[in-house]
């Protein structure tokens, strides 16, 4: 039986209905939850990323503020800026889109960043609020995994994950995830041995490796629920041969535009597995609805507090 196919789309929807519900809550009772967007000079990928971000903030009616630094911008401007955000109320969170120009030194930036705004997760403190399990601030493409589990009702608790790919964005982060939800974590790398065989220990098998078709049926238990996190453009059309001949609609996206999207997994995975993410539609439709529900966590845990604390004198 072919496997049955995660859409990222769906749950995407459903997330964000979700968080504007909660932000015309918050919203009402006077704390509209805020986005601030930091873009460093004219990299075209994150101008891309960075509108569809705004665009669903706007969307979603969370606040939103773009603040583009030029190029030549240094590490202390930047940090000057990230620490202007820190202290402005009505922004809840702050995202330093990356890559920032090399002459610039990102781990000071992004540790500028107060971990109560550190919509990306990825401060020490938050980081170490996830694997005490306190709350935390949790890497939007992980999280967005989890989510995917959850809602299409995919066991967790005893069962075998198998994690390829040790990122402090991805990796890491998933394997923290799934170990707080009782599974049993393997994480795998580039110095793993028998690799295939470890993989196919999986129930649930996260790639996130950054090579095109990588994992193939070779790794795949009978079954298993795979997440495939990769993002690869293809343009080489002996690759594309070897991953998508016959596919009639890749085919004609190939020829028009030269070049196509395609997971670290090998399509014909889904002849081996359980449930599949699409690439694209998968994993990566999720990323943005979980910022958006991280800049309404970030609201609720910095704002709400403070409101609460009030009250009884109120
Ligand atoms: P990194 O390059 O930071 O990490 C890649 C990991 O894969 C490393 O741990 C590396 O091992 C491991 N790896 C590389 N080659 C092999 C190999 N031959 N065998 C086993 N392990 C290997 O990548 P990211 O985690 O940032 O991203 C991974 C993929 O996910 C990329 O395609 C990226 O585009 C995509 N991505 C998608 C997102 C989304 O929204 N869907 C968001 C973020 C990323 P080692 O540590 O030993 O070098």
């Amino acid at each position: 039986m072919p496997a049955t196919i995660l859409d990222g789309n769906t749950y995407a929807s459903q997330i964000k209905s979700e968080v504007a519900e909660e932000v015309r809550r918050l919203t009402a009772s006077g704390v509209r939850p805020g986005l601030a967007a930091v873009l460093v000079g004219e990299n075209p990928a994150s101008q891309t990323y960075v509108r569809s971000k705004v665009k669903a903030c706007e969307e979603l009616g969370i606040y939103s503020d773009l603040i583009t630094p030029p190029e030549s911008a240094t590490t202390e401007e930047l940090i000057e800026i990230v620490e202007q955000l820190n202290a402005r109320d009505e922004i809840d969170g702050i995202l330093v889109q990356l890559p920032l120009p090399a002459h610039v030194d990102s781990k000071r930036v992004l540790l500028a960043v107060s971990p109560e705004k550190d919509v990306d997760g990825f401060h020490p403190v938050n980081v170490g609020n996830l694997s005490t399990q306190r709350p935390a601030l949790v890497p939007c493409t992980p999280a967005g995994c989890m989510e995917i589990l959850k809602r299409a009702n995919i066991a967790i608790e005893g069962q075998e994950a198998v994690i390829v790919g040790r990122s402090d964005i991805v990796g890491k982060p998933m394997a923290m995830l799934l170990t707080n939800a009782n599974a049993t974590v393997t994480i795998c790398h580039s110095r793993t041995k028998n690799l295939p065989e470890v993989c196919r220990r999986g129930d649930i098998l996260v790639a996130a490796i950054g090579r095109p078709g990588f994992i193939t049926t070779e790794f795949v238990k009978p079954g298993a629920t795979i997440l495939d996190v990769g993002i690869n453009h293809i343009t080489d059309p002996v690759l594309f041969e070897r991953f998508f001949k016959g596919d009639e609609k890749r085919e004609k996206q190939f020829a028009e535009k030269g070049r196509t999207i395609i997971g670290d997994c090998d399509p014909r995975v889904v002849r081996m597995a359980g449930a599949v993410t699409p690439v694209p539609g998968g994993v990566g439709k999720l990323t943005i609805a979980m910022l958006m529900g991280n800049t309404v966590k970030a609201a609720r845990m910095r704002r709400l507090t403070a409101v609460e604390a009030v009250a009884p004198s109120a």
